[in-house]
């Protein structure tokens, strides 16, 4: 169905400062932007009203939808210890029925808080595209590969045939991190994406020891690693946290396919330290921002990586000019979108999939907004909590305070049962 948003402000990463005018939504994508737009027969018209914000959708770089399941577990355990006695052990429980419904609550949080896209490695893969092209929301998916396993690494080849490019879904080839897949085993899934033509997403540098590990077992600084493995081919390729990725090297990745998926909230929560953000950004490697899984997060809300991220790196650096409110804002939606294989998705422009955030700008923290300092004030000053309506493709995912099509209760239900089930099934395994 046809939607005009009638007499909204609007802006984009690419856009100076904000307009002010219509913008209508045909056939899930942004069909014109302009004044006066006559209203679409049989269409929706939603009034703004010069008091409303359109801007694109956020995407998720990187996350594990289903780990909503296992929020709260082991909560400020040493990671190892977090890792193995209370992680773990759930996740080997898993079956489908948790994974489809695990995403299901995911989506939820992400459409209430303005993901319209999410760039999802985890396993049950199918369950994931499931859960969500059922409700409409676009997902970057990858099939979390680890060992040397070649029938996994057939099942993340099969995903891809089976998903990529299919309802506002594309595929990579996942290798989990190179302390989980040995370097042979990178080379021959790095020969597979460029055989097939995917992008890929991996973990990599997380933790404090990971550049030591590389080291050691194959004599390879992390940039020597990733030029050895192949991991910068020709297809998009997420690198999910880089926290210790040696400044020294970020202008070897400059230039190649690689977003680095930047996930403040998890790496502080871990312990694990803070990605060289600026760097990067000053090195011209684009970043995107994730949440990672609910059980590190706990949040799965892209604005509140965006003011943590901007805050976080002017602290770190004792500089209030790094980390800008628009540098943020470009990673939550352009960059990020970019990363997982879209090539018209992020902006507001005509043709563009329509996958837009509704904000209300009539609440009292937005006094003294204007067209140049709109991005400042989302950042800083507002919350996911000022959201109207998330739409992806044109969808409605979100609509005050509800979700269209889908029955509240009922997935509640489901999501609910699935945490339960799998924590008796974890307390079961327990000597
Ligand atoms: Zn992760």
């Amino acid at each position: 169905m046809a939607v005009l948003f009638r007499d909204f402000y609007y802006i984009d990463a690419e856009m100076g400062r904000a307009a002010r005018g219509d913008l209508l939504v045909e056939g899930g994508r942004i069909a014109r932007l302009g004044k006066d737009l006559p209203e679409p027969p049989g269409g929706e018209t939603v009034r703004g009203e010069g008091k409303a914000l359109l801007v694109p959708g956020f995407v998720n770089g990187h996350t594990h939808a289903a780990m909503v399941l296992l929020r709260g577990l082991g909560e400020e355990l040493p990671v190892m210890e977090w890792l193995q006695e209370r992680i773990w052990p759930v996740e080997a429980g898993l079956l489908p029925e948790h994974i489809y419904w695990g995403t299901r609550g995911a989506v939820m949080e992400m459409a209430a808080t303005g993901t319209t896209c999410f760039c999802d490695m985890y396993f049950e893969m199918d369950e994931v595209a499931r859960a969500a092209s059922e409700r409409g929301m676009r997902c970057c998916l990858s099939r979390g590969l680890t060992g040397d396993d070649p029938a996994k690494v057939q099942e993340g080849a099969d995903l891809f045939r089976r998903w990529h490019g299919r309802d506002h879904i594309t595929v990579q080839l996942g290798p989990h991190a190179p302390y989980t897949v040995s370097l042979e085993a990178m080379k021959s899934i790095m020969a597979l994406a460029e055989e097939i033509g995917a992008g890929v997403h991996f973990h990599f540098l997380e933790a404090e020891w990971e550049p030591s590990f590389i080291k050691e077992k194959y004599g390879l600084s992390p940039g020597a690693y990733l030029e050895e493995a192949g991991l910068l081919g020709s297809g998009p390729a997420i690198l999910a946290h880089c926290v210790w990725f040696p400044p020294s090297e970020i202008p070897g990745l400059a230039g190649t396919t690689a977003t680095v998926a930047h996930n403040p909230s998890s790496n502080m929560k871990l312990g694990s330290g803070h990605a060289p953000a600026q760097a990067f950004l000053d090195g011209g490697v684009p970043l995107s921002l994730g949440t990672d899984g609910a059980a590190s997060n706990n949040r799965l809300d892209l604005w509140e990586e965006m003011r943590l991220c901007a805050l976080l790196h002017k602290g770190a650096l004792k500089d209030p000019t790094v980390m800008t409110a628009r540098d943020v804002f470009r990673m939550a939606t352009l960059s990020g979108a970019a990363s997982a294989g879209f090539s018209d998705v992020g902006l507001l422009r005509e043709g563009w999939q329509a996958d837009l955030v509704m904000i209300d700008l009539d609440r009292p923290h937005y006094i003294g907004w204007d067209r140049e300092n709109i991005v400042d004030f989302l950042v800083y000053a507002g919350s996911s909590s000022d959201i109207l309506g998330t739409m992806c493709a044109g969808k409605w995912l979100y609509r005050d305070g509800e979700f269209p099509g889908q029955d509240h209760d009922a997935v509640m239900g489901e999501v609910t049962r699935c945490r339960e089930d799998l924590l008796r099934r974890a307390a079961r395994r327990q000597p």
